[in-house]
């Protein structure tokens, strides 16, 4: 009751080519609810049909993207990465045309609002510069309230945008902190609130490759998983530009330059923990890449690597960990050097280790977890979207009943492609 929905207009970069009018082309907004913590939710339902804004297209969602959506915001949430969240799934006996024809479905997903990099740059291009200021006026008096009462109006525009620049280098410092990797990093996928928003072609890595590629229509790589936080800066130079009409451009190059230090900050900080690493020491980036260049050599997996590592002290598990690498006399040089590193700040093991359980998942949602329950709820059973929905909000707890998610994955797991049409 009360509800007033709407579909949002907002252009983008996407793929690094300027488009001057995309917006909700199957997402709409119900409206915002208040909840008992006095929090403000915007809610959103994606693939409820055609909007002003659907172009060519149905408006509608397919269950596999829906599924993949609704288990990866609440599986990051649970990771403690910044996320919309996702609040229901509706099935739907609707047949969606897309490589093939298949079932679509409905997801409510919710956030502070779904306001995008790319509604800046939308009013920007046009040249409704006033507009410019209503949005930014608009994010700073909903979602910033302490910048708008902090000292001269001059400043308010400039110390929200050092905190969007500050929130995505976090943001994405997640990111590569749990081996996510997006997809499409276009600017209209981009959240002015710096939570991770648009699941589509997402991926976590199994056996590490940095330079992997999550979206088959990425040919030419530019959301490759180690250029995301290259990508988030671009993003956030589209974002500065758009915002010329109302905050100086030096100031905007100012606060730009915060990214940098606050990314490496950030993913230092996350890394050391999933290290078991108490203090902060100079070749702490050192060790972490060392052991980074192992793991590609030998496409170690992620995910199973580091949580093995929590248990390094235990008598059998050293071999459990080496046995993931192809050139186990380096693996061992490289312990030898990290075991010096935790004799050099002391520490109980015991706490050491219970630590590091709390910060190295079991269990992420990979592709072919995600697909396993997928082709279950194809056909009309979601007792698989369940039981995966339950380990995912606990990830840093055993399921012992399910082992089959926190093992290597399956020969068949490499061959999933996932592309932008869902
Ligand atoms: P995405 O790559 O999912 O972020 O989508 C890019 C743009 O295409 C957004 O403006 C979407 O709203 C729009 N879009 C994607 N899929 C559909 C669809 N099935 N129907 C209408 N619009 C869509
Ligand atoms: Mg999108």
């Amino acid at each position: 009751p009360g509800s007033d929905p709407l579909a949002m207009v907002y252009a983008g970069h996407q793929f690094g080519t300027f488009v001057p009018q995309l917006g909700d082309g199957r997402a709409i907004s119900l409206g915002q609810v208040r909840n008992g913590r006095g929090e403000v939710w915007d809610l959103q339902v994606k693939g409820g049909g055609r909007t002003p804004y659907s172009r060519f297209a149905d408006g509608r969602a397919v269950l596999r993207s829906t599924v993949r959506e609704y288990l990866c915001s609440e599986a990051m949430h649970a990771l403690g990465v910044p996320t919309t969240r996702a609040l229901a799934m509706i099935g739907s006996s609707e047949r969606v045309v897309r490589e093939t024809v298949e079932t679509g479905a409905l997801v409510l997903r919710m956030a502070p609002s779904h306001i995008r990099f790319g509604s800046f740059e939308f009013f920007f291009y046009r040249g409704q510069h006033d507009l410019v200021r209503v949005l930014a006026d608009h994010v700073i008096s909903h979602h910033h309230p302490e910048f708008a009462r902090a000292g001269a109006a001059g400043h308010r525009h400039a110390d929200w945008f050092g905190e969007v620049v500050e929130r995505t280098a976090r943001m994405i410092a997640h990111w590569q902190s749990v081996g996510f990797a997006h997809g499409v990093m276009n600017t209209d996928n981009m959240s002015i609130h710096g939570i991770t928003i648009d699941y589509g072609p997402f991926g976590f890595l199994d056996g590490f490759d940095a330079g992997h590629i999550c979206n088959h229509s990425d040919e030419g790589g530019r959301y490759a998983f180690d250029n995301q936080p290259g990508i988030g800066y671009w993003n956030l130079a589209c974002l500065a530009q758009a915002l010329t009409p109302v905050i100086d451009v030096e100031t905007l190059k100012a606060m730009l330059a915060r990214y940098e230090g606050a990314y490496a900050a950030h993913f230092m900080a996350l890394m050391r923990a999933r290290l078991g690493l108490a203090e902060a020491r100079d070749d702490d980036p050192g060790l972490l890449s060392a052991l980074f260049e192992l793991m590609q050599a030998g496409r170690v997996d992620y995910t199973v690597l580091f949580r093995r590592l929590c248990d390094l002290d235990l008598p059998e598990a050293p071999a459990h960990a080496r046995d993931l690498f192809i050139d186990r006399a380096a693996f061992d040089q490289w312990v030898g050097r990290y075991r010096d590193r935790l004799a050099a700040e002391g520490g109980a093991t015991a706490s050491r280790r219970a630590r590091m359980r709390g910060v190295n998942p079991a269990v992420v949602l990979r592709n072919h977890l995600a697909q396993v329950a997928i082709e279950l709820a194809q056909r009309g059973d979601y007792t698989g979207v369940e039981r995966l929905l339950a380990a995912l909000q606990a990830p840093f707890e055993e399921h012992p009943g399910h082992p089959e998610y926190s093992v290597l994955p399956p020969e068949w797991a490499s061959g999933i492609e996932v592309s932008c049409s869902s």
